[in-house]
């Protein structure tokens, strides 16, 4: 079967290779990838500015079909419809026994489409069966892919949650803004901010339509100003970082309220100067985000089958496998919210 791989360290090196269905171990299923989404990671893989072990082949966001259930795996069958996380979690390290497997320390985790075993940008792919979630029949597979960002989504509010009338501001309308945006509709914030630079033109109108209540381009608009304004001087009670650039990072703490609530989903790669005098004069709660829990998918799964989440929305356009690199550009350029591949 054909899979896109990165095949060495280094800028590019990301290529079709011809390989050998994997042959699965007992505790293992054999997927059918039948749509896989490309992730921000993927792109940092391809310029090497990220964490990966090659040879691998890529992709972590699918959605698929059992083929074959290894000898030990009692709770799957062919058939089934799944998805799961990238991370397969050791089970033993001391965050997965306190039940924070999104951070198992093990040194050699396995990581799907990123480290020592083989991503979605293929045919097949093995999946330990611990790690899987089993889908609705009637899900599309195309909106099952988007379950994984749907899920660091959620887990992002299951840091940081957003109470009934809340003023939420969103930084930076990309897939994980997009998305956080959702949620904290459908946990009651009434009243919703997102900001973006004018590159993000379109995802603002997406944003708009998925019922933001004011968008703030921030190349035009003093954001803090604006927030302001709309808050009475107060300021929002919850903000979303999700932007990953280092201003709004920054600006999130001039925008939040005295007591308020930042959530950082996004990473910089840079050390931003900022007083962290303002987290002891707000008394302001700040947490960081990282990966997903069990909890996470399973009310990804949910929402995206309620059609309660619109991840439709989200895709911007769905390619052949061949195409892979079409779609690499039109996420790197902004001109594309998720692009799928399809095997
Ligand atoms: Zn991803
Ligand atoms: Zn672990």
């Amino acid at each position: 079967m054909k899979v896109l791989m990165k095949t060495a360290k280094g800028e590019g090196n990301v290529e079709f290779k011809d390989l050998e269905p994997p042959k699965i171990k007992s505790d293992e299923l054999l997927v059918e990838i039948k749509a896989a989404g490309i992730c921000g990671t993927d792109l940092h893989i391809l310029h090497d500015k990220s964490h990966y072990v090659p040879p691998v082949t890529l992709g972590h966001e699918y959605a698929g079909v059992v083929v074959e259930a290894g000898s030990d795996v009692t709770d799957f069958a062919a058939g089934d419809k799944v998805t799961s996380p990238a991370t397969i979690n050791c089970g033993v390290c001391h965050f997965c026994r306190i039940g924070f497997t999104n951070r198992c320390i093990d040194p050699n985790k396995r990581i799907l489409g990123v480290a020592r075993a083989n991503g979605a940008f293929a045919r097949y792919m093995a999946v330990p069966a611990k790690i899987a979630h089993k889908l609705p029949r009637d899900i599309p597979f195309e909106e099952a892919a988007i379950a994984e960002p749907a899920a660091c989504a959620i887990h992002a509010t299951e840091m940081v949650p957003v109470n009934m009338g809340d003023t939420v501001v969103i930084l930076g309308p990309g897939p994980m803004g997009l998305l956080i945006l959702q949620l904290v509709k459908l946990a009651g914030a009434s009243q919703t901010i997102v900001t973006g630079i004018a590159a993000d033109q379109d995802r603002m109108e997406i944003a708009k339509e998925l019922g933001a209540d004011h968008i703030i381009n921030v190349e035009q608009e003093n954001p803090t100003l604006k927030i302001k304004e709309i808050t009475n001087d107060l300021g929002a009670d919850v903000v979303f970082e999700c932007s990953g650039a280092p201003p709004a990072q920054k600006q999130a703490f001039n925008i939040v309220r005295r007591r308020g609530k930042i959530g950082l989903v996004g990473l910089t790669g840079r050390e931003i100067n900022i007083s962290l005098d303002k987290i002891v004069e707000g008394e302001l709660e700040v947490k960081g985000s990282w990966g997903t829990l069990w909890t996470s998918w399973k009310l990804a799964i949910k929402l995206i089958s309620l059609k309660k989440l619109k991840v439709k929305t989200l895709i911007s356009a769905t390619l052949p496998l061949e195409q892979w690199e079409k779609g690499f550009q039109l996420m790197e350029s902004k001109d594309a919210i998720k692009v799928l591949l399809i095997p």
